[in-house]
């Protein structure tokens, strides 16, 4: 990924996202808002507790980085499902300059041009999905529980239905999360990608692999790869391996770049991921 600055603001882009023509993406860091506090300063979080008129300035603020209006925004509304919405023209707005009018949708789709998808994180992995042949974009929030239910290959197949987009087309980012050292979970959610996915625990001693991204630390605590988990399920729904772009950097790594909920206990405000068609 690439740091850029613009207006003061700081954010992120991908390299292989940044070569297409006719989309606009970005991933938000701390830097460059008015928030304060535990929320200073970019959050884009209207349900952390943080001042509405703070966010509303940052997404102004995003906007102008991306070279569109507040109004062209839509958010997802984030409860760990794997349910894609297909947005269209009569969303604009939603969840920015107007209220949400649906729930439980952590995956956007469209093809519509001038739509902005917006999803919001802090050490979730963010799933960028463009198809410059069809002319379609996807954007997915994936936590444990959206990864181990596949919510890139549920995207991947929205993405399919609606547009009739061939994996092999697609281009892919996967963004700013929480890295494996960092990423300590409990046996019973260990269990659950054992189950879904045989063969992912590591040996001792291994390193990562394709298909491998779970290491048991031995005291009923096991580390868990989502990257590597994401990936794999990219590769699965048939996006070639060429056309995924990894992150370097970890939110919970650098808490004072980018907000982490686990290097913050929860006090934080919002990441945001954006990508639409111009
Ligand atoms: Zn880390």
């Amino acid at each position: 990924m690439n740091k850029n600055i613009k207006n003061g603001v700081e954010y992120l882009t991908f390299n292989n996202l940044s070569r297409i023509e006719g989309i606009r993406h970005a991933f938000s860091t701390r830097r460059g808002g008015v928030s304060e506090g535990i929320y200073s300063t970019m959050n884009l979080g209207y349900t952390r507790g943080d001042i509405k008129e703070n966010v509303d300035e940052n997404y102004r603020r995003m906007a102008k980085v991306l070279d569109c209006d507040s109004s062209c925004f839509v958010l997802s509304h984030q409860t760990h499902t794997v349910n894609v919405r297909l947005v269209t023209d009569s969303d604009k707005g939603c969840g920015i300059t107007r209220p949400l009018e649906y729930s439980d949708i952590d995956g956007l789709i469209t093809d519509t041009p001038g739509i902005v998808l917006v999803t919001l994180y802090a050490d979730c992995v963010p799933l960028f999905f463009v198809d410059p042949v069809r002319k379609a974009v996807g954007l997915s929030h994936s936590g444990w529980r959206g990864t181990v239910n596949r919510m890139g290959k549920a995207t991947v197949n929205a993405m399919r239905e609606h547009f009739g987009t061939e994996p092999h087309d697609l281009v892919c980012g996967i963004g700013p999360c929480i890295c494996m050292d960092c990423y300590e979970i409990s046996e019973d959610v260990a269990d659950e990608f054992t189950k879904e996915f045989p063969g992912c625990l590591l040996s001792a001693g291994d390193t990562i692999g394709d298909h491998t991204f779970l290491r048991d630390k031995g005291n009923g605590k096991y580390l868990l790869d989502l990257r590597a988990a994401n990936r794999l399920i990219m590769l699965e729904a048939g996006v070639p391996e060429e056309n995924i772009e990894l992150p370097g950097i970890c939110t919970c790594h650098n808490p004072d770049y980018l907000f982490s909920h686990r290097a913050t206990g929860g006090k934080r405000g919002n990441l945001a991921a954006f990508l639409g068609l111009l």
